[in-house]
């Protein structure tokens, strides 16, 4: 199969049957995510922006994307990443990270669960499994990362912090959110994150919001990032990782169908916004975040590990 837009060879079939070579492929997915920032108006010139990496190939990639985007502005873009604790994963993807930030001279701010909290996230999920408090590992590993991300992201004064979702992610997290009947948080997504605007709240955008898993790995091979296939030890409890293999299950014999899933759902994510938007936020009174509770879910979760750690827990304000 060769490139329609050349003779070169195909590295890549879209949806719509379209072939196209390495260089016209990347022209194709940086036109898409140049298309989303604009429609969305995801950064605006002279912003601060933090992008959220895991050492994966998303985030990397659009650290990368992002580099190059804002060429003229580099001082106004940083990494920061967050070390939960998970003994043979994250400590193997960030070394990766760190590499890239250094090669490319972007400041990568780091910041671990332990010295923030005092447990790791494999010290969190032991207590919780021998003590049965029935708190799923990644709802730990999200709520305090969401938390810490949001709470440097102020402190380090960035405008917004970018994530490297892409159409798959967002497409299981609508499903998930559907089948469970949390329209709160299905509310929260979108290619802008978050319902209600509070100082105290770092805007999420997601520029990758429409380009598939595929897209991503592409785009990330052909940008000379090291794509690895290691996976975290929790993700087998993960609900996610249902709706994933649903979802690409039905993919196959229904093409296009996460593609439908997220646009329909961005038909109705603007009522589902104004529905929300008029709850009020107020404080977390531990820790002083935005909340929509008394005690915010990252505190929430503290408050149930600390009892059973032996030392003092450091918990950052
Ligand atoms: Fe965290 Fe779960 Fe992802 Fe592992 S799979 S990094 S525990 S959210």
């Amino acid at each position: 199969m060769v490139c329609e837009d050349c003779e070169n060879r195909a590295v890549y079939i879209s949806l719509s049957g379209r072939s196209l070579c390495s260089k016209h492929f990347k022209k194709y997915f940086e036109k898409k995510v140049m298309q989303t920032i604009k429609r969305y108006s995801l950064i605006e010139y002279g912003e601060r922006i933090l992008v959220a990496c895991s050492g994966g190939k998303d985030s990397t990639a659009l650290l990368s994307f992002l580099l190059r985007l804002m060429k003229n502005k580099r001082e106004n873009i940083a990494a920061i990443a967050v070390d939960e604790g998970i003994s043979g994963y994250r400590d193997v993807k960030l070394n990766g990270l760190v590499e890239f930030c250094e090669e490319n001279n972007i400041p990568l701010h780091t910041y671990s669960f332990k010295e923030q909290y005092g447990f790791t996230l494999d010290e969190a999920v032991k207590i919780s499994r021998e003590n049965r408090l029935k708190i799923k590992p990644c709802y730990i590993c999200g709520v305090l990362r969401r938390s810490l991300i949001n709470t440097y992201a102020r402190r380090l004064g960035f405008s917004k912090v970018a994530t490297g979702h892409n159409l798959d992610d967002e497409a299981q997290t609508i499903l998930m959110n559907y089948l469970r009947g949390n329209p709160s948080l299905l509310a929260r997504l979108g290619p802008k994150t978050g319902i209600v605007e509070d100082e105290g709240f770092v805007q999420r955008v997601k520029p990758f919001y429409f380009c598939t898993e595929k897209e991503d790995a592409i785009y990330a091979i052909l940008t000379g990032i090291e794509v690895d296939f290691v996976e975290c030890p929790y993700h087998v409890e993960n609900y996610r990782l249902e709706i994933r293999d649903f979802l690409n299950r039905l993919d196959s014999t229904i093409p296009g169908v996460k593609h439908s899933l997220v646009n329909n759902f961005l038909e109705i994510l603007p009522l589902l916004k104004r529905e929300y938007s008029a709850r009020s936020i107020g404080r977390c009174r531990v820790c002083g975040n935005p909340s929509a509770r008394e005690v915010c879910r990252a505190c929430m979760v503290v408050e149930k590990i600390k009892p059973f750690l032996g030392g003092n827990v450091n918990r950052e304000q």
